[in-house]
């Protein structure tokens, strides 16, 4: 059997709409007065989005869900399912802790509580039945202020060891603000964390060449590629992997159809610029989408031949930032 790794994976975005459904229902929750069935919901939650704005408000709801008390619930399902369905070996989950904290609290309590956030994540990612290994990757956003970014930078640094990396997320605004990211991102390195940054997600806007010194991956990246492939040397030469999400830039609206990651993967293999295939938020998606069903996909859609898979994989295993050992698929 073999078996993979997915490095780019939202916890907000992971699980299936029926256990998201079930808690709702275990909860009553208010939301399910618009959705009295399990179908309206589903349509609801993996439909596809215009933009990438309007997907991260459905993103923001289960956020909210995934609060201190309900971590224990979200994350042991989670993991037995990345595991029994997905074969996966190694994952790497990101979230933002300081989304999850009580919002009725004020700014320095919920930093303060960010601790027990990542703590209380940590301690329900060892499934004992479901020998998968996860890491987690915590997640700075640019619609917060600095000092909320900082502190979530300062309680990644706090727990290196189950935490190996950072990231930063949220709609791809205020493109000019590079400079601040870079700073961040260097900090993170500087202590012992490796980087990754949603970028060129959905346009170039936003991707600055002075991000390519501090990052390890870039999450999506693919307008790189497609729209600025004289930049692929710079990133071949720094070793710095592409987080490719196919099914993902459909239903954020940034590709119409998944031939168009045909030139993202060739252009890629030519500079020599490593690609690691990932599911980003796969709760979303219509279902069952697993990571081997993206490898299937991408194989359908002619972007790759089966003779790559295993090439493939070992690049996501070569790319974990805190993957030892050997894979075993
Ligand atoms: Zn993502």
């Amino acid at each position: 059997m073999a078996l993979y790794a997915d490095l780019h994976r939202h916890l907000g975005g992971a699980l299936h709409p029926r256990i998201i459904y079930k808690f709702l229902q275990r909860q009553d929750h208010h939301i399910l007065s618009y959705f009295p069935d399990y179908d309206g919901f589903y349509s609801w939650f993996t439909r596809p989005c215009r933009t990438l704005e309007e997907f991260v408000k459905i993103h923001t709801l289960v956020e909210e869900l995934q609060s201190l008390e309900h971590l224990p619930y979200f994350c042991l399902r989670l993991c037995r399912g990345a595991y029994t369905f997905e074969n996966l070996q190694y994952l790497e989950l990101r979230y933002n802790p300081y989304f999850r904290t009580d919002k009725n609290l004020s700014t320095a309590k919920r930093i303060g509580q960010m601790k027990l956030i990542v703590e209380t994540i940590t301690a329900n990612l060892r499934p004992a039945d479901y020998p998968i290994i996860v890491k987690q990757i915590v997640m700075l956003d640019r619609r917060l202020p600095l000092e909320i970014n900082e502190a979530i930078l300062q309680v990644a640094k706090d727990h290196i060891g189950p935490v190996v990396g950072i990231d930063i997320g949220g709609p791809e605004i205020e493109p000019g603000k590079y400079e601040v990211w870079v700073e961040l991102l260097a900090k993170g390195r500087a202590n012992g964390l490796k980087t990754t940054c949603h970028l060129g997600e959905t346009s170039l806007a936003n991707v600055h060449e002075q991000y390519f010194p501090v990052l390890d991956r870039i999450g999506h990246g693919i307008h790189i590629p497609l729209l600025k492939p004289e930049m692929l040397s710079e990133l071949a030469k720094r070793q710095i992997t592409l987080e490719v999400c196919p099914t993902s830039y459909r239903q954020t609206g940034v590709l119409k159809d998944l031939g168009d990651l045909r030139s993202v993967f060739s252009r890629c293999r030519e500079a020599g610029v490593a690609i690691a295939v990932c599911t980003d938020n796969p709760g979303r998606n219509p279902a069952p989408c697993t990571l081997p069903g993206e490898y299937e996909r991408l194989i359908d859609h002619d972007v790759i031949e089966f003779s790559d898979l295993k090439q493939i994989q070992n690049e996501a295993f070569r790319s974990a930032f805190g993957f030892v050992g050997s894979s075993r698929g």
